[in-house]
């Protein structure tokens, strides 16, 4: 659930750069500048070619003038991208670094690692041909419907000429798709199924009634429809690909998705580490918290199930199932307030965040998350999609609602809203480098998020409850075991079980969080390690950094420094940093 929602609908392009909410570029205003340096005319260049090749990333960062067009994965898409990525490539090498200023050897540096990525998603990692669920135009149409840029007569030639190319869209995907895993293709046909929902009954007033749109949206339906079967019929396919990509493919990716000084070994050890630890202040918590939980029993002599049984009391403090989308919404005027009485960092009042529940379409990976405008339609409103608890039996709300009891519902607001992934967001969108904002790096994204908990802890948010402080090293060894199981799941194979005992005996998880972790990380690759490396290189960076300053160091300018660069890799902020700060 700690986690931004994954847009896997656009296309390759973002489907690399699979966290959504933090990659919202902003051209340079150039007009402020005499002259444009060679390095912004070549970036500028670079995504106006970008947004050419790539429709539906040009859609996703707020541009318009390809609002008649989808990306068709088709041969010719891929020899352009290949022709796009040579050209760049050739250029980016050529520049002479030392006329660089820092921020475009750090642009130069992001641009570099990106085209080289794309390469080898292209070649070697392939996602578009086992992975369905890169085929997915529900986010495209909603871009468009819920875009305040555009009048009701451009959304309404948008969707029409949209439409009318979802035959090739679908027919480029079909010849794509080769050898699907189970667990993406039962993704994909979940999520088409959604997008034919959404088709039936969300745009009736967009429309109209013209022949024309009702033409065109029966042409969609149909492909959608077609589509479906033809990933339903995959299914029963005997020979469907292992969701593990193994120790190779997943060092690839670690080292172009991740961009931080770690080795995917040396994080797993790190994170074998944390775990001890956390237990040990959980026992120490627990321990303090018994005889007001259990009176008069006594504790059991196995830590494990002496902390268990204390979490398992706590976590009876929850809330309703239909209160679980309106008590979010009422936390988060309380974080705003907490942060600014401490002066942690400075929040903007001009940029609203709204609670609301997920869009149907999107539902299936996250239950919450940040879901923030573009650059170019920045009087949108960022909304944080929660998941209502609608779909469930009344015994997993009751599961789902002990994991996101009232103390583990505040870490998870610290983390998605405030002062987590939504104020980095506000950050980000002021930060005047295009390359990185739009390449946002998953470590500093959710690393940021995860520091977040743990500064708005040692700030004494909750004033120091034990039970709060209990639950934050709950929800502390959920970030420590994504990091565990990504790894152990890809690279040591293992099964099941192995997972569900680490989740649930370990990480103190209820069965229903363990399974919906198991299937995410079937789905994803590398993605769960982002936040517990991420957190481990923010936070030994602020300390080393205090160390150096004694009593000069302030904490608020730490932060709006540090979130000053955008969602660039860490390693390079922390290099521009230490010149600066
Ligand atoms: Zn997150």
């Amino acid at each position: 659930m700690n986690h931004l929602s994954l847009r896997r609908a656009f296309a390759i392009f973002l489907s690399i750069f699979s966290i959504s909410c933090q990659s919202q570029p902003q051209v340079r205003d150039s007009s402020k500048t005499s002259a444009i340096s060679a390095f912004s005319q070549l970036e500028s260049d670079f995504f106006k070619e970008l947004w050419a090749l790539d429709p539906n990333y040009a859609l996703a960062v707020g541009r318009q003038e390809q609002d008649q067009q989808l990306t068709i994965m088709n041969e010719e898409y891929f020899k352009n991208q290949k022709f796009f990525i040579l050209k760049y490539q050739k250029q980016l090498e050529s520049l002479d670094t030392k006329r660089l200023s820092p921020a475009e050897a750090m642009d130069r540096a992001i641009l570099l690692n990106a085209l080289a990525q794309m390469q080898w998603e292209y070649e070697k990692f392939k996602s578009w041909q086992w992975d369905p669920s890169n085929y997915n135009l529900g986010p495209v149409l909603a871009l468009i419907v819920e875009s305040h840029q555009r009048s009701d007569a451009q959304k309404k030639a948008a969707l029409i000429a949209k439409f009318q190319q979802f035959p090739q869209y679908y027919q480029a995907a079909e010849k794509n798709i080769e050898n699907p895993t189970a667990e993406h293709l039962k993704l994909s046909i979940q999520q088409n199924k959604g997008l034919m929902d959404y088709l039936q009954n969300n745009l009736t007033t967009i429309l109209g009634s013209s022949q024309e749109a009702f033409l065109a949206l029966e042409t969609a339906k149909n492909s959608v429809k077609k589509f479906i079967a033809f990933l339903q019929k995959k299914q029963s396919s005997k020979k469907l690909k292992s969701f593990r990509i193994g120790s190779l493919l997943y060092e690839e990716k670690f080292k172009y998705n991740l961009q931080i000084r770690l080795t995917p070994l040396q994080v797993y050890q790190e994170a074998i580490k944390a775990k001890a630890q956390a237990h040990q202040e959980m026992a120490h918590r627990a321990e303090q918290l018994w005889p007001k939980y259990f009176p008069k029993v006594k504790a059991p002599a196995d830590q494990l199930k002496m902390i268990r049984q204390v979490v398992d009391a706590v976590a009876q403090n929850h809330g309703s199932a239909e209160d679980f989308v309106p008590s979010i919404r009422k936390q988060i005027p309380e974080l705003w307030d907490f942060v600014v009485a401490k002066n942690l960092i400075t929040l903007d009042p001009s940029k609203k965040l709204k609670v609301r529940e997920t869009p149907e379409y999107e539902r299936g990976v996250a239950g919450a998350g940040v879901d923030a405008p573009g650059p170019f339609d920045q009087d949108r409103e960022t909304f944080y999609n929660v998941s209502p608890l609608t779909g469930m039996t009344k015994e997993q709300q009751q599961s789902y609602l002990r994991e996101y009891n009232n103390y583990t519902l505040q870490i998870l607001n610290i983390h998605e809203a405030i002062p987590g992934h939504y104020v980095q967001l506000v950050y980000s969108l002021k930060s005047p480098s295009l390359t990185k904002k739009r390449f946002g790096n998953g470590p500093m994204v959710e690393g940021w998020a995860v520091y977040g908990e743990r500064m708005m802890m040692e700030e004494g948010y909750g004033n120091n409850s034990p039970e709060l402080w209990l639950m934050y090293y709950k929800w502390r060894l959920r970030v420590i075991c994504n990091t565990i199981l990504d790894y152990s799941i890809h690279t040591q194979n293992w099964s099941h079980d192995q997972a569900m005992n680490l989740l649930i005996k370990e990480a103190f998880q209820e069965k229903a969080e363990a399974e919906e972790k198991w299937k995410r990380a079937t789905l994803t690759q590398v993605q769960l390690v982002s936040y517990f490396s991420g957190y481990t290189e923010i936070y030994n960076f602020r300390e080393s950094l205090k160390k150096q300053k004694g009593s000069a160091f302030s904490l608020k300018d730490f932060h709006e420094k540090f979130l000053s660069f955008g969602s660039a890799p860490i390693p390079l902020i922390e290099d521009a940093m230490g010149k600066v700060f």
